[in-house]
């Protein structure tokens, strides 16, 4: 039977089809992190932008929502940074140069970086939450003169878990740029600061009222963050987070991803604080 694409049975299907992307490179980040740059097979890359995500496939094995980390401006390269925690990430982080991955998006709402222009960005991270903060950063990097003060506030378990080393020196260099890094431990050899992010929130220089904060990392965090950044003076709309639930679809069909009203893999992943205050307090919703 011919497949009539106007069908709207049929383009929703083709909406969930995974394009298959060649894994081009593969660099270790950490002991259990890796970031894969990935090439279209089928013709011309995501154009995405900064925040949003794919679900990622590693045929055979499975499906699972990750941050595009890439450059915006470089929609022909998916870049995706991967932390081994089960079956499907660790299949993904060990897939090799050469190998063909599935993925399917771009999907959901970005960081809304143009929002901040003019005024000053502060973006906070913890851990893994660095990589979808990656492409926020680099949007504004490009765009350097078009945006106030710049903070890039960014916390690890160890110094061994800091990721992407390289941008976070050359961010540094950036005019009117500062780039702090906390960890929750150290060895004594550690030059830097141990502790919370929160206290590199504390101590940042930014105009509260003209900032727009853009904030990645585990739900606890993201909660004394925007305690804090809102105590500065950062009104709660101009927070906004990234939150992880589980997704299966990642186009509003399964529910998997309910947080109250929205549906966070088209109404999120990225809200804004004062959308989302009241549920971040309840553990384990
Ligand atoms: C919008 C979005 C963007 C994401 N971006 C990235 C990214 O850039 N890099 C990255 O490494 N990971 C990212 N994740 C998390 C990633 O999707 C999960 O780690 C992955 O689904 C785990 O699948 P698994 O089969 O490897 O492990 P599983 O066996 O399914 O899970 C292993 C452990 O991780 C927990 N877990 C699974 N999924 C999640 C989740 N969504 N949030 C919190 N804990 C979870 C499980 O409860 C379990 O404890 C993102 C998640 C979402 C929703």
């Amino acid at each position: 039977m011919p497949v009539d694409v106007a069908d709207p049975a049929t383009a929703a299907a083709d909406a969930l089809l995974p394009r298959p992307f060649r894994v081009v490179a593969n660099r270790r980040e950490t002991s259990d992190t890796v970031t894969l740059e990935l090439e279209p097979l089928d013709g011309d890359g995501l154009a995405f932008a900064a925040g949003q995500f794919t679900m990622l496939q590693a045929f055979g094995v499975g499906e699972v929502p990750i941050s595009i980390s890439g450059d915006p401006a470089r929609p022909g390269l998916l870049v995706h940074t991967i932390r081994d925690v089960g079956g499907v990430t660790r299949a993904l982080c060990a897939a090799e140069v050469g190998d063909v991955l599935g993925a399917r998006g771009p999907y959901g709402r970005g960081w809304g970086v143009s929002d901040a222009r003019g005024g000053d960005v502060v973006v906070v991270a913890g851990g893994i939450g660095l990589a979808p903060l990656r492409a926020a950063v680099l949007e504004v990097v490009r765009a350097r003169s078009g945006f106030g003060r710049v903070h890039v506030l960014y916390g690890a378990r160890t110094e061994d878990d800091l990721l992407f080393g390289d941008d976070l020196e050359e961010w540094a260099a950036e005019p009117d740029t500062e780039v702090a890094v906390i960890v929750d431990r150290a060895a004594t050899s550690w030059p830097g600061r141990v502790g919370l992010v929160t206290e590199l929130v504390r101590a940042a220089a930014f105009d509260a009222p003209r900032t727009l904060a853009l904030v990645c990392g585990p739900e606890v965090m993201m909660r004394f963050v925007g305690a804090e950044l809102t105590a500065r003076g950062v009104p709660a709309s101009q927070v906004r987070l990234s939150l992880e639930r589980n997704m299966r679809c990642g186009v509003g069909l399964c529910g998997h991803c309910q947080l109250r009203e929205y549906l966070l893999c088209v109404d999120g992943p990225v809200l804004s604080l004062d959308a989302v205050r009241p549920q971040l307090g309840i553990r384990e919703l």
